[in-house]
C-alpha cells in the first residue's frame, strides 16, 4: 500500500530556525497558505486520490476555511497546535498543546481525529511518554516515528519499516513509520520533503515500486510553491534543502501518481489485519 499525507503548514514552518521559531514572528510572514492548499485539492480532484492532511492547529485557528474545506473530501490529522519539537517540550506541554489542535479540528470539522504526526519525526527513544499521552487524547493512529537518525528526532532502535502496533504503559496504538533508503550510509526519505525535491523522477519511481508493500510519503505545501519567498539567515545547507527542486515538484507529484495508486492512513488502515500485526513494546 502506497499512502499520501501532506503537513498542512505555512513556507515558513521551518523547525529549529530562529527567525521562525514563534507565533509572533509568525504572524509577519505572507499568507500563503490558501493557495498552497487550493493547489494540493485541485491536484488529489484530477486524480481521483485519497490523502490524510495532518494540520496544525494555528494554520486551524487564523484560517478555519481552509480546514473546513479540505475536511470536505480528506482525511484529517493532528500536527500539534504549535509546531514545536516533542523533546523540547515537557509532558504537560505536549499534552495541552495536542489537547487544544484536536479540539479545534474536531470542532471545526465535527468529525473525530484519530490521526497524529510529531513535527520533525521528533519523537525519540526518551519521548515514548508521548504515546501514552496520544491514547490518552483519543489518538488511535500515529505516524510519527522514523526508524533512523534524523535531523530533528528519529528512533534508530525502532527497526519497522511497515505498519505495526505498537505498546507503551499499558496502551496500544496503530503505527505507520515513515520508510527510507538506506544510500551511501545516510537515510534518504525519498517520499516527501527534501529528498523528494531533490531526486530525479526516476529514481524515486524506481524506489517506490522497490517499496512495493508500503510506502508512507509526505509532502508540505511549500514542497510545490515556486512563488514562496525565500527566507534569509538560513545556513548554506538548510537553504538547499529548503529550496532545492521546488520547480519540479508539482510536476513530479502528477506523475507519481499516474504512475502509482494511493490512498490516504484511514483506508489503508481498514485493509490491514491488526490481530494478525506484531506488536512493538516500546
Ligand atoms: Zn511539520
Amino acid at each position: 500500500m502506497r499512502v499520501l499525507t501532506f503537513d498542512i503548514e505555512e513556507w515558513f514552518h521551518l523547525l529549529d530556525f530562529e527567525d521562525t521559531k514563534t507565533q509572533n514572528q509568525w504572524d509577519g510572514f505572507e499568507v500563503r497558505i490558501h493557495e498552497n492548499v487550493d493547489r494540493i485539492l485541485s491536484i488529489l480532484e484530477e486524480y481521483d486520490t485519497k490523502a490524510t492532511f495532518f494540520i496544525i492547529g494555528w494554520i486551524a485557528k487564523k484560517y478555519p476555511e481552509v480546514v473546513k474545506k479540505i475536511a470536505e473530501k480528506y482525511q484529517i490529522g493532528c500536527h500539534t497546535m504549535n509546531h514545536q519539537l516533542v523533546w523540547q517540550q515537557s509532558p504537560k506541554e505536549f499534552e495541552d498543546d495536542v489537547e487544544s489542535c484536536l479540539k479545534l479540528l474536531e470542532d471545526l470539522t465535527g468529525k473525530k481525529v484519530e490521526c497524529f504526526r510529531a513535527p520533525g519525526f521528533s519523537i525519540r527513544e526518551s519521548e515514548t511518554w508521548a504515546f501514552e499521552i496520544m491514547a490518552k487524547l483519543g489518538i488511535t493512529t500515529d505516524c510519527s516515528i522514523f526508524s533512523g537518525k534524523h535531523a530533528h528526532g528519529g528512533m534508530p532502535s525502532f527497526k519497522h519499516q511497515h505498519p505495526v502496533l505498537i505498546s507503551y504503559a499499558g496502551i496500544t496504538l496503530k503505527e505507520f513509520p515513515i520508510n527510507f533508503k538506506h544510500i551511501l550510509g545516510k537515510n534518504i526519505i525519498f517520499s516527501g520533503g527534501g529528498y523528494f525535491r531533490l531526486f530525479p523522477y526516476w529514481l524515486i519511481k524506481h524506489w517506490t515500486k522497490e517499496s512495493d508493500n508500503y510506502l508512507l510519503t509526505y509532502l508540505h505545501p511549500r514542497d510545490l510553491d515556486v512563488d514562496q519567498p525565500i527566507l534569509e539567515n538560513l545556513q548554506l545547507l538548510r537553504r538547499f534543502k529548503s529550496y532545492v527542486g521546488i520547480g519540479n515538484a508539482e510536476n513530479k507529484l502528477k506523475k507519481w501518481l499516474t504512475d502509482f495508486s494511493f490512498t490516504d492512513i484511514q483506508s489503508a488502515s481498514e485493509v490491514i489485519d491488526w490481530n494478525n500485526t506484531i506488536c512493538v513494546e516500546l
